[in-house]
């Protein structure tokens, strides 16, 4: 039964990104079963999920094509590796497929369980690129204030969050710059003042460190852990022209913008830039099974074709199979049911359109989104964007609130995030941003707002 549930959960289970003392303690849901875009638990309630999982069903909890195309799979060929000279079936279909999704020069793919590893992957491939051209120094990589690129030792270091280099150390070839997170560091700079300025960060960082001992950057299109932030138009333009100008190579993760979250397949898209590597994960099989992965342009792949010897590389389950086959299954619905395409023409503007309706509200700031990407932000003084109480307690408040009155959302710092499946309907928009509202209407009264 439920509780005894709990105290197993309690007693045995740790969980990620958790404190476990205070979990220990409390306890959390048990979630039970998903149809459609609602989750359920053991008690029996419905939650509608306006996160999408963990931004990776895009495609919500049904679609029995990708369960289907799992099972069948696994009574085939539940595992084999690609080691040894060998491949199989699924992993060599999803690599030709994730090619023909994305421009021309990108006809390579490595396959990892997660966007963490994928991530790890690509600072050795790109590490690997260099040495192969007889550029050995060119080890540092250039990341992002409260950029989030995964947990492993590697990701974590990539990732810009605070915390996590403090339980990491971080890796001494990783330098973080300013984010273009207008709202929280753009002070008195107009947004387009501010998004020169962010670039700006690159170029300066650049020479800091010498063009000649830099292999890359990494960034996601749109930061999404860190708090959806939707950098100002003017800010990918610039960055995109100092790439040009160095010989350093970028890394888009696209780990959440890839496969329809910003409106386009990828973010690169959405954005007009053109990494040399691309970080992609949790949409590729919508949720349903572990993959993740890079995908290589010709650039860098032409030159490690060539090397001579081993990339000493690889993981247990690279290209497993039943998770290709998930892979392959969604791309199948991406592509037949056209969704990405019709969720960012019809639903994409009635749920930035819906959301906008809150910029009123006593104590929202800022309502941001991009596609159906979005966050709204929290403050108890719209000119001076001054956050409502310490520790971001008040978007806590919201969140926890919300989902017990049954809308799965999400916080970071003072903003509350979403990223509702392609699937929601038009009235299951209209139903989360009232939920919403209800909660900020709460979050408003507990903190004495009006
Ligand atoms: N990169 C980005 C942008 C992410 O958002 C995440 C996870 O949320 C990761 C990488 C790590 O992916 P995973 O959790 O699959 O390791």
């Amino acid at each position: 039964d439920t509780q005894t549930l709990r105290n197993l959960d309690q007693a045995h289970h740790l969980h990620p990104f958790t404190d476990f003392k205070d979990y220990a303690a409390h306890g959390g849901k048990i979630i039970s079963r998903a149809e459609h875009i609602y989750l359920y638990d053991s008690d029996g309630n419905k939650i509608q999920d306006a996160m999408s999982g963990l931004w990776c069903c895009n495609l919500g909890y049904d679609q029995d094509s990708i369960k289907q195309a799992v099972f069948d799979q696994l009574q085939e060929l539940p595992y084999y590796n690609n080691f040894f000279r060998c491949s199989n079936q699924p992993a060599v279909e999803l690599a030709s497929k994730l090619c023909e999704l994305t421009p021309e020069r990108f006809q390579h793919v490595f396959f990892t369980n997660s966007g963490s590893e994928a991530n790890d992957t690509q600072i050795k491939l790109v590490h690997r690129y260099f040495d192969l051209l007889g550029k050995p120094n060119k080890k540092h990589i250039i990341s992002r204030n409260n950029a989030y690129h995964g947990s492993t030792i590697a990701a974590s270091s990539l990732g810009g969050m605070k915390s996590m280099h403090e339980q990491t150390m971080g890796l001494n070839y990783v330098h973080h710059i300013e984010q273009p997170h207008w709202y929280e560091c753009g002070g008195d700079m107009s947004e387009a003042e501010f998004g020169l300025h962010a670039a700006q960060a690159l170029a300066d960082k650049i020479d800091e460190l010498g063009e000649e001992n830099i292999a890359a950057f990494i960034a996601e299109p749109v930061q999404g852990a860190g708090g959806v932030i939707i950098p100002p138009d003017s800010y990918w333009p610039a960055v995109k022209k100092i790439l040009e100008e160095r010989d350093i190579l970028f890394i888009a993760d696209e780990v959440i913008c890839g496969f329809g979250r910003t409106g386009n397949w990828f973010g690169f898209e959405t954005y007009d830039i053109e990494p040399d590597l691309v970080t992609f994960a949790k949409a590729v099989t919508n949720g349903f099974m572990p993959l993740g992965g890079c995908l290589v342009a010709d650039k860098v792949s032409n030159v490690l074709l060539n090397g001579a010897g081993d990339f000493a590389h690889g993981l247990t389950y690279s290209g497993h199979p039943a998770s290709c086959a998930a892979g392959l299954a969604t791309m199948a619905v991406y592509e037949d049911t056209g969704i990405i395409e019709s969720s960012a023409r019809d639903l994409a503007p009635h749920f930035n359109a819906q959301l906008q309706s809150l910029v009123d509200h006593p104590i929202v700031g800022q309502v941001r989104s991009k596609g159906l990407f979005a966050a709204v932000e929290l403050t108890d003084d719209k000119a001076a964007r001054t956050r409502i109480a310490p520790d971001s307690a008040a978007a806590v408040y919201c969140r926890d609130v919300a989902i017990e009155d049954g809308l799965m959302v999400r916080q970071t710092g003072d903003a509350m995030i979403m990223a509702p499946p392609f699937v929601t309907e038009r009235h299951e928009i209209d139903n989360l941003v009232a939920k919403l509202t209800v909660a900020l209407d709460k979050t408003a009264r507990q903190f004495g707002i009006s």
